[in-house]
């Protein structure tokens, strides 16, 4: 079987480059089915992109899925970063506040004053989004979740 250099147009920047007659050979050893889409710059320039970590949204560490919900003890609407359980209490971050003040808390934390705008929060992803936490008794199941959740995605 012949093979002859082909010209194909790159599905990135539209330019045209040269199947080669060996690169032919190459796809038909590794039975590939079909024709290459990207140039050579393209094709490097997508590989490196793959394989470094950082550079997708993902990897900030905010995009995962927001599961919109409702809190369980005022009613408002609001984003968790986790999959609620079905039938677990979950709270806006403006209740998970109230919760968490007065009740319990028998010197677990050593700060002498109430900081109020720092609460210890379960997830980074939630810095300035309304955050809803599960009920103060299963922060860890919480964390649980939300990893589960980025195993499941990954
Ligand atoms: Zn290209
Ligand atoms: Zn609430």
């Amino acid at each position: 079987m012949e093979f002859v250099d082909r010209l194909l147009t790159c599905a990135d920047c539209g330019g045209e480059f040269i199947f080669t007659a060996g690169e032919q050979l190459f796809f038909l050893d590794k039975q590939f089915k079909n024709d290459p889409k990207r140039c050579k710059p393209c094709k490097s320039r997508r590989s490196a992109q793959a394989a470094a970590p950082g550079g997708g949204p993902a990897a900030a560490g905010i995009s995962r899925t927001e599961t919109r919900t409702e809190c369980s003890e005022c009613g408002i609407s609001t984003t968790v970063p986790f999959k609620p359980t079905q039938g677990r209490p979950v709270l806006c971050r403006q209740c998970f506040k109230n919760k968490r003040a007065p009740v319990t808390a028998p010197g677990m934390e050593a700060s002498p004053t109430p900081a109020v705008d720092a609460v210890p929060l379960p997830s980074p992803a939630a810095v300035d989004a309304p955050l809803a936490a599960v009920a103060e008794r299963a922060p860890a199941q919480a964390e649980m979740a939300a990893s589960a959740t980025q195993v499941a995605q990954a």
